[in-house]
């Protein structure tokens, strides 16, 4: 046995975490100029995105191109495919490595993590923002909170949590000493990850790993640029081979090998809601071949809602809506995509939003100006394109802003809003996931029955927010919500949560509401033993009951 090092005679305690302070990117300031070098760095070369798989890194040479989504000629690198056989691989180094890691002092795991996220905020703070915004088209801001801080929160708050979750131990008495052995979980996790943030790309191998367990990594083709510098990262920082193994590819292939081991432990799922069924019913398919019963959490799609009541502040809701639906061109799990606001205030917000929203400039996100970069890819353009087309054609449907998209050189898709008077429309129940928010405008006094619809229109569960100033307005929407999110925001927008704060995850089509960033989700990834240590054994088999 190797590996088991206990030789540090003292506990450990992670320094409190705080969240890492969000850099301007002010035109003109040093940070903004030493990024702009960085973007210039990587946007001028090709790179190799190879897999690693215990420790070893290669490339293959079945390999795919991954572009620029607002400069689509522009070849970021080349992405190395996996093949069955490297997957199997994989599989296998996960395995081999688990005993060692699994049995290292809890401290010793977190403390690779604790270095990664040094790394993050320091050394590589320019480089993980700037394949963040060439590779995801993010924005300088959007790239700083995704790619350096909320990577860094997750990993230094997980790290805390896990240290909260090994010192909850239960009662020991006179004579008997009781532990609980949070073990990993037996077998291997498989993490696949999305492509629209850097930092839940990183999380989810990096929390199983935290906790004990290893890993087969299956990172979002489209953003592998990224998740390539997060790899360095978690390598640079120490991380033994075989513990995180990092396959590429399809997603399918992947998947397909890996839920039909018998020695799957866990699935970590981010993405969409039909591929997480997908797997979910692939898992259920081998149930009888498994060797336990695999933990499955997957956060999935959303279709958030803002409700507005009569008494909202109308600037604070044209930023809400602004923002909430506009970011990172609407491709948020949180994003805003539909919106209730009662007809009075409608009168009053709809053309200053129009004109607001007309106003945002789409482009390059190397430039300082650029609100929305472009959509991932084609598939994403043509999406919004067709949906767009859809409700430009229905008489229920009123185009308020926006309405064209173009992808001669960028999957470029104009801030769109529509208007529409049919509850049940089409572009108030389907996940587009880009820059499309459609208003129903609902009567002054049919407040508590729109919330109603807004509960029962869509079947996701993730986000919402509630703009209103009035009190009894404001604990009706919580109550008549209460099952419509894992997370609602009062008088700010849907998205845009904080580790350590607000924790995201959602349920009903959302997902399994595991929380990422907090206890909850490292919990998922150990397994309790519970050990009684009699130090006075009974010698004799008689209770005093038998009268001997
Ligand atoms: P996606 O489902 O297309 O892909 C996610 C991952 O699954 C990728 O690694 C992809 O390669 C892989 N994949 C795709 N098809 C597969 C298949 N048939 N079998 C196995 N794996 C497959 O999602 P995406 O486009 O990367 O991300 C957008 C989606 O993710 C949206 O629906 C969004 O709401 C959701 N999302 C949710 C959260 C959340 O916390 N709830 C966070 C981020 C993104």
């Amino acid at each position: 046995m190797t590996g088991a090092i206990h030789n540090i005679a003292g506990n450990f305690h992670v320094p409190t975490p705080e969240n890492e302070p969000v850099n301007d990117y002010r035109p003109g300031s040093p940070e903004a100029e030493s990024l702009a070098l960085e973007i210039k760095r990587i946007g001028g070369t090709t790179a190799s995105i190879p897999l690693s798989i215990g420790g070893e890194v290669f490339e293959t040479a079945d390999t795919q191109p991954v572009v620029s989504p607002h400069d689509h000629a522009r070849v970021l690198g080349q992405l190395s495919k996996a093949d069955p056989s490297h997957v199997r691989t994989a599989i296998d180094s996960a395995l081999a490595a688990r005993h060692d890691w699994s049995r290292r002092p809890w401290w010793d795991r977190v403390s690779v993590f604790l270095r990664a996220a040094e790394l993050v905020t320091g050394k590589y703070r320019d480089e993980i923002n700037a394949a963040t915004m060439l590779n995801q088209s993010k924005t300088y801001h959007q790239a700083e909170i995704d790619g350096a801080c909320e990577l860094a929160d997750l990993l230094r708050f997980n790290a805390h949590w896990a240290e909260g979750i090994y010192a909850n131990q239960p009662k020991s008495t006179q004579g008997e000493n009781n532990y609980l052995d949070q073990r990993g979980l037996e077998g291997f996790v498989l993490a696949v990850t999305p492509f629209n943030f850097t930092n839940i790309a990183g999380n989810l191998p990096a929390t199983a790993a935290m906790m004990g367990n290893t890993v087969v990594w299956k990172p979002a083709e489209k953003s592998a640029l990224s998740t390539d510098v997060v790899r360095r990262i978690f390598d640079e920082a120490g991380l033994p081979p075989g513990v995180i193994n990092t396959v590429h590819g399809d997603g399918k292939l992947v998947s397909d090998i890996a839920l039909a081991d018998p020695n799957l432990a866990g699935l970590a799922f981010t993405g969409s809601t039909q591929v997480f069924r997908q797997l979910w019913k692939k898992v259920a398919s081998h149930i009888d071949d498994y060797k336990t019963y695999p933990r499955l959490v997957g956060e999935t799609g959303g279709k958030n809602a803002v409700v507005a009541h009569v008494s909202a502040d109308p600037q604070a809701l044209i930023t809400g809506l602004t923002r909430g639906a506009f970011e990172f061109q609407g491709q948020k799990c949180s994003a805003a995509s539909r919106a209730y606001i009662p007809r009075s205030l409608w009168n009053k917000i709809k053309e200053p939003l129009a004109a607001q929203i007309d106003s945002l400039v789409v482009g390059d996100v190397a430039e300082h100006r650029t609100f929305l970069g472009a959509v991932i890819d084609e598939t994403a353009h043509d999406r919004l394109t067709g949906a767009i087309d859809k409700a430009k054609s229905l008489d229920s449907h009123t185009l308020i802003a926006g309405g064209t998209t173009n992808k001669e050189t960028g999957y470029f898709v104009r801030p769109t809003v529509f208007e529409t008077t049919d509850p049940t429309a089409f572009t108030l129940t389907t996940e587009f996931f880009g820059p499309l928010l459609t208003v129903f405008v609902y009567e002054d006094n049919d407040w508590i029955e729109t919330l109603k619809v807004a509960d029962k229109t869509s079947p996701y569960g993730l986000t919402a927010s509630v703009y209103a100033t009035d009190r009894t307005a404001i604990n009706q929407a919580l109550d008549v919500l209460r099952d419509a999110s894992g997370y609602v925001a009062i008088n700010d927008k849907p998205a845009g949560m904080s580790i350590g704060k607000q924790q995201f995850a959602g349920s009903r089509a959302s997902g399994t509401n595991d929380k990422i960033g907090s206890p909850l989700a490292l919990q998922r990834w150990v397994s309790g033993r519970f050990v009684k240590e009699n130090l006075n054994p009974d010698t004799d088999y008689r209770y005093p009951y038998l009268g001997a």
